[in-house]
């Protein structure tokens, strides 16, 4: 069984200071919460300070992004190996934020999750429909490609390493949460498609975590669904008080 995974993209916000009072208060709490894997994702700056207040403790250290290139002239990029370097463990790759303001591809994300798995990281591919994509039934088709071109000749042995998150990008920042109906539905999806790849057997033991104004009020109701196997949380996650009720949910479910 795969504990549930709850995970705090901050995006670009706090200072040094604030994430470490927060990664302080969250470590002091740690022993609360065992049976779930917290990992969190405070801006580059904060990265390392907040792995010298979290050694020790459960909770996981991510990246929001990381180049596609092993290191080179790329001016204001942070390379896998600095990353890692910095104390993490895990790696947001292609969040809709770096797909459709920065221009992230599919074929760059690719790149990064190869990067990425050699580095000893775990990639959390972020994946996820656009209003229109949904309103003209193209959810599942775009889903699809984002997964086939993303994971491109990455290995079985890999994949199985990766977590996936589902995040309907018109679910993101905006108060819409999907309903669990919806979620699952592309969850199941995602997990079917992992299947197919050659040599990795049952795909539905890849975690795939819904990400989308999940807050204290929607946790437990998403969590409660197998299929769901954990939850990427942007604002509610920015203070202490709120990510910890997600953290805490209520639903025994596990993966
Ligand atoms: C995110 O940025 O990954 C996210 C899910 O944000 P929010 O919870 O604010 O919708």
């Amino acid at each position: 069984m795969q504990k549930p995974i709850i995970a705090a993209n901050w995006k670009m916000h706090k200072t040094i200071e604030e994430a470490v009072d927060f990664a302080r208060e969250l470590k002091a709490e740690a022993s609360t919460f065992t049976d779930r894997t917290v990992i969190i994702a405070p801006p580059f700056t904060a990265l390392r300070p907040v792995a010298d207040i979290l050694r020790g403790s459960t909770v996981q250290l991510a990246a929001q992004t990381m180049a596609y290139a092993e290191s080179g002239a790329f001016t204001g990029e942070i390379s896998a190996a600095m990353i890692a370097d910095a104390g993490c463990s895990y790696v947001l790759i292609g969040h809709s934020e770096r797909r459709n303001l920065f221009g992230e591809t599919d074929g760059q994300v690719n790149k990064k999750v190869k990067l990425a798995l050699k580095t000893g990281l775990i990639p959390v591919v972020c994946v996820g429909e656009t209003l229109e994509q949904r309103e003209s039934g193209r959810t599942l088709s775009t889903v699809e490609g984002q997964i086939k071109e993303g994971l491109r000749n990455v290995s079985a042995d890999d994949i199985r390493k990766i977590i996936v998150a589902y995040e309907p990008v018109w679910a993101i920042g905006t108060g819409k949460t999907a309903t669990p109906e919806q979620a699952v539905e592309v969850h199941i999806f995602i997990k079917e498609i992992l299947s197919g790849y050659a040599g990795i057997g049952d795909g539905r033991t890849v975690p795939v975590i819904y990400g989308g104004s999940v807050n204290e009020g929607t946790i437990d109701e998403l969590m409660a669904h197998e299929g769901i196997n954990g939850v990427l949380v942007g604002g509610a996650s920015l203070k202490p008080a709120s990510f910890m009720n997600i953290v805490r949910f209520r639903s025994s479910a596990t993966v």
